[in-house]
């Protein structure tokens, strides 16, 4: 199996079976994402204790890059501080969109490297980590009001 072939069926496994997937009944931070481009819809629901990312779950629906996107997201996200989690986005957003090189640092990210070969996809498997960006600024906003 070549590694193209690989990563495809992580892909599908994890369409199949998103992992963390619902939603948590009293979240710290929520927010919802729409790619137009796809129709894809995805809210995010996080809850954070003393700047770690405690726990992570996701709902909506959308095609089977975004859904394994969010799942592989969420798995990831787990344990995360919120500057750890923004690091990562950044990285994972600049990765998508850098036709020059690849990013071997992202780990298991990598698998949804080979989506920036199709630039209309792009927005389906960066959509969870947008939305996971707002949920982390909207957190920062209520901490600094408390
Ligand atoms: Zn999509």
């Amino acid at each position: 199996m070549d590694i193209k072939a690989l990563y495809q069926e992580v892909i599908l496994d994890h369409n199949r079976n998103p992992r963390n997937f619902g939603h948590l009944e009293s979240p710290t931070a929520v927010a919802n994402g729409y790619n137009p481009l796809c129709g894809d819809k995805i809210t995010l629901y996080l809850q954070i204790d003393d700047n770690t990312i405690s726990d992570v779950k996701f709902d909506g629906c959308g095609c089977a890059i975004s859904t394994a996107s969010a799942s592989l997201m969420t798995q990831t996200l787990i344990g995360k501080s919120i500057e750890e989690a923004e690091d990562l986005f950044q990285r994972f957003t600049t990765a998508l969109t850098d036709q020059k090189k690849n990013y071997p640092e992202l780990g298991k990210l990598t698998v949804l490297e080979g989506v920036k070969e199709f630039p209309s996809r792009v927005k389906c498997a960066t959509l969870a980590w947008h939305t996971l960006h707002q949920a982390l600024a909207r957190s920062e906003e209520a901490a600094c009001t408390e």
